[in-house]
């Protein structure tokens, strides 16, 4: 363990991934396990973690990267922050992000900014960069992040690193922060695709605390992971190798497809005829939910409260102006205006159709597939500065990963080579509850 906060405090000051970090804490927990004694067969014991800001610690500050909560320290743990320490696992401290989980590049955080470690002139990705960057940096083994419109999987893809946005249900929310509720999921960044697996296998499962947590046993998601792809049916979808797609990252995916024929992978084209409307119906109902979800931010339960107001109403407006960042103001204004009366039909109701049309091409394409493969961005990750001063270019760019959560599939982003001297990530997309077979098919390229 102090080798890991060696090698935090020599890269921290260049890479910026923690808002906070809990080293006394650790190194105790690490010195009681130490003298009670390690199981050897038990890999998750002792393997040090970091956990993104927006998920509850019981006892250390937990902000969701806004000022809104700059100092609040919650007194109870999110069920994954619960199942992490009953694995054994030791939180090292609390992952940089965007705030509340909106934006892909981590540059919306009110504390500070993340860099990407392959090139600190580049963005992390997001909203899950602290994550990302802290794991691909070598400061940890493995980390939580979450996954609402792409946030695991395209800060794994522009670091590297494997990073795997679970079934919606598979992994309980309660006590993540939530921004859209019927789109956030929780799961693990890591360097190999078996330590991604046995860190899902701690946080997944039903929980009464969740609502939409669902019913369903939960494998070992390393069994089997070495059986390999041989007859394994695996689709292409035309839309997203279609323009846009940096050539470099266009090249590193056929490759990946010629790597799976010649392991005896079956791979054709499909297609997803609705992932063009993606963007546009994921915008509309993350950004509704979210309008909802923030309205407890209000400077009298809990987090920032402005000074100066002479009425409740007052009260409310200055905390949330100042509490709240640009891009957060942005997401509560868009879902406000398509939850209203006179743009209902026109915006969230016809998001909500385009949601229905997307799962239902999927649920096409995996009647005669096991898994759907295709890039998981279209570029390699951008230039500080590059697109947050223009939001609709960063929107864009989630293009390929929104489908996955409109639909509530699983999906996984893993390493497939460069393009410009960065990492290009791959995207293996799965039946709901098959991750088994999206690590199989992950496992067997590494
Ligand atoms: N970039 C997307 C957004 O800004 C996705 C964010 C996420 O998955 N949390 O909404």
């Amino acid at each position: 363990m102090t080798a890991v906060f060696a090698r935090i405090s020599e890269t921290e000051d260049k890479i910026g991934a923690f808002i906070t970090i809990t080293e006394e804490e650790a190194l105790l927990k690490a010195r009681e396990m130490d003298e009670a004694g390690i199981d050897p067969d038990d890999l998750l014991s002792g393997l040090p973690i970091g956990i993104k800001d927006n998920i509850i610690t019981e006892g250390t500050l937990t902000t969701a990267a806004s000022r809104i909560l700059e100092d609040f320290v919650p007194i109870y743990d999110a069920t994954v922050s619960k199942k992490i320490k009953e694995a054994g696992m030791i939180s090292v401290g609390k992952l940089n992000m965007d705030e509340f989980a909106m934006g892909g590049s981590t540059e919306t955080s009110y504390f500070k900014l993340t860099r990407n470690p392959w090139n600190l002139e580049k963005v992390p990705g997001g909203s899950s960069g602290g994550s990302a960057a802290a794991v691909a940096s070598g400061q940890v083994p493995v980390a939580l992040g979450t996954d609402t419109g792409g946030s695991i999987r395209q800060p794994a893809a522009f670091n590297g690193i494997v990073g795997m946005k679970p079934t919606y249900g598979r992994v309980s929310r309660f006590g993540l922060i939530a921004f859209g509720s019927s789109l956030d999921q929780i799961g693990p960044f890591s360097r190999t695709v078996k330590d991604n697996a046995l860190v899902l296998n701690a946080i997944s499962g039903a929980d009464p605390a969740d609502s939409m947590s669902a019913q369903q046993e939960v494998p070992d998601f390393t069994a089997g992971i070495e059986k390999g792809v041989k007859g394994m049916k695996i689709g292409v979808p035309k839309e997203y190798m279609s323009e846009g797609l940096q050539p470099g990252v266009k090249e590193a995916v056929l490759k990946a497809v010629e790597t799976y024929r010649s392991l005896g992978a079956i791979v054709e084209e499909v297609s997803l005829p609705h992932s063009q409307y993606g963007i546009a119906a994921y915008y509309i109902i993350a950004s509704s939910e979210a309008s909802s979800n923030l309205q407890r931010f209000d400077g009298i339960r809990y987090g920032y409260r402005a000074e100066g107001a002479e009425s409740l109403d007052e009260l409310y407006i200055k905390t949330r102006s100042e509490g709240f960042g640009d891009e957060v103001k942005r997401r509560i204004m868009l879902g406000t205006f398509s939850l209203s009366s006179g743009y209902y039909d026109a915006h969230f109701k016809k998001a909500a159709k385009v949601r229905t049309l997307i799962r239902q091409d999927f649920e096409k394409v995996f009647d005669s597939y096991d898994l759907i493969l295709g890039p998981t961005a279209t570029t390699t990750a951008f230039d500080i500065g590059g697109k947050v001063k223009d939001p609709v270019a960063m929107y864009l760019a989630d293009i390929l990963t929104v489908p996955v959560n409109l639909a509530g599939v699983p999906a996984i982003s893993i390493p497939c080579g460069f393009s410009e001297g960065m990492p290009v990530g791959l995207q293996l997309i799965g039946k709901h509850f098959d991750e088994q077979t999206i690590y199989r098919a992950a496992y067997a390229f590494e």
